[in-house]
């Protein structure tokens, strides 16, 4: 079994979270250290490590991650001027938790993505 992380937690409602979003698949919250005025995660309830762990059986999790993203930005008042989504993986993509989560940043111009 994949050892558990801090999103575990927050998922179980363990530590004190602001939930923005949860359902029997996803949970979306604010990260801690926003990069952007907008910046949620959305987590799959169930510990998937990484992208590179993502089985067939994951779609319906990983598609509703993408239709919460698009609702949340709505809610955030963002949609209209547009927001990114990104799955970091690994080292080389900057993960730092390893249970994925889609960060959804907007709320500002954020540039171009590689810099
Ligand atoms: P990664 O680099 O793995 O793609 O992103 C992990 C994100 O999780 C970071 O943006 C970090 O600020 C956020 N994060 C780490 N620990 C916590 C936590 O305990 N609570 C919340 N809300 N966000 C966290």
């Amino acid at each position: 079994m994949p050892e558990e992380t801090i999103f575990s937690k927050i998922i179980r409602q363990e530590i004190p979270t602001e939930l923005l979003y949860q359902d029997e698949l996803v949970t979306a919250f604010r990260d801690i250290s926003p990069r952007a005025p907008t910046h949620i995660l959305i987590v799959p309830n169930m510990l998937i490590p990484t992208i590179n762990d993502i089985k067939s059986e994951h779609e319906l999790t990983l598609g509703r991650m993408v239709v919460i993203a698009k609702k949340l930005a709505a809610q955030e008042g963002i949609s209209e001027d547009g927001y990114r989504l990104i799955f970091n993986c690994n080292q080389h993509g900057g993960q730092e938790v390893f249970h994925i989560h889609m960060h959804l940043l907007g709320g500002k111009p954020l540039g171009p993505m590689l810099s």
